[in-house]
């Protein structure tokens, strides 16, 4: 019942569980110390081409807590949505991620794109848009080697005007990523409505690989982007047979275990061969 196991990996509990812990030890309290007691990191996740090439990379927020060990943000992202801290902590995301993307971008050792998760919460907060934009600007980040990626619910949810910065963001070259895409369970107007360039086909899809329903959903999914001209990257890929199914029925971008682990910043250009620029990727 550990909640962390010491290395880059992450164990993830059910929101149950997530509540008792939150009462156990006082999570959320300890939460208002993260960022300044510097326990927050962002580890970093290839993804790829269908040759294999690195094109870009997903920060996911780690929680180092001085007790517990990394907590995964499964269990906490909930707790800073509740408390209203999700801006702040979301500022802190694309704030660290721009200063390891310049970092790498300054050695020349990654020029691909990275991406960056966002919460509705974000999205919601006045001027959005143009505060992602005035943080590029202030750490030399262009807009084109950055990607945000929502969940379906921020899409639906939220009233229209609270996504109006995304047109602006994708006028400056940000892409736009559709996260966990079909498990939202939602409207699929908003794809026809709002600036999208990626749908991300989740695991819990990727899982049922090989079972004839399983399958017609994963072809139903790559046909909706196919169909609107989106790129289609699909997520949780741990085997090379899931890899090859999925080339078969036309995906192009991956993301998964097989191709890299979450890890800091440092092993992540250490073990990463130098990504395909953005331009030259089309991704
Ligand atoms: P997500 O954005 O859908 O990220 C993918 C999750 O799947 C990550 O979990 C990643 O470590 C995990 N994963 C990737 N490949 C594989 C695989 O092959 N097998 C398995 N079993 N898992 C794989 P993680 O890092 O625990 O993040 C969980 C979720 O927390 C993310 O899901 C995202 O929704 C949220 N999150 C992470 N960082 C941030 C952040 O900075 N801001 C916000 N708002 N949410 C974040
Ligand atoms: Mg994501
Ligand atoms: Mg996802
Ligand atoms: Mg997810």
């Amino acid at each position: 019942e550990a909640i962390t196991n010491g290395g880059n990996q992450v164990i993830h509990y059910d929101g149950e569980f997530a509540e008792k812990i939150q009462h156990r030890f006082s999570l959320e309290r300890e939460l208002d110390r993260a960022i300044e007691d510097n326990q927050l990191a962002l580890h970093y996740q290839p993804q790829v081409d269908s040759t294999g090439h690195l094109i870009g990379a997903e920060a996911l927020l780690r929680w180092r807590h001085p007790d517990h060990g990394w907590i995964s943000p499964n269990t906490f992202i909930p707790l800073i949505e509740r408390r209203g801290q999700m801006v702040s902590f979301g500022q802190w995301v694309l704030e660290q991620a721009c200063r390891d993307l310049k970092a790498w971008q300054q050695r020349g050792s990654f020029n691909g794109r990275l991406s960056v998760n966002v919460s509705p919460y974000q999205l919601q907060a006045y001027n959005y848009g143009q505060k992602v934009l005035d943080t590029l600007k202030a750490y030399d980040v262009p807009p084109s080697s950055i990607g945000l990626e929502l969940t379906e619910s921020g899409m639906v949810e939220e009233a229209s005007s609270s996504l109006a910065g995304l047109p602006l963001l994708r006028r400056a070259g940000v892409t736009i990523a559709i996260d966990d895409f079909g498990t939202g369970f939602s409207s699929l107007s908003y794809l026809g409505r709002l600036p999208i360039d990626t749908l991300k086909i989740d695991k819990a899809f990727v899982d049922q690989l090989g079972t004839r329903k399983g399958d017609a959903l994963l072809k139903a999914l790559m046909n909706i982007g196919q169909s609107l001209d989106l790129k289609v990257l699909a997520e949780g890929i741990e085997r090379e047979n899931q890899h090859r199914a999925l080339q078969e029925m036309g995906c192009r971008y991956f993301q998964g275990y097989l191709f890299g682990k979450p890890v800091s910043a440092d092993q992540f250009v250490l073990e990463q061969p130098k990504a395909v620029s953005v331009g030259a990727s089309d991704f």
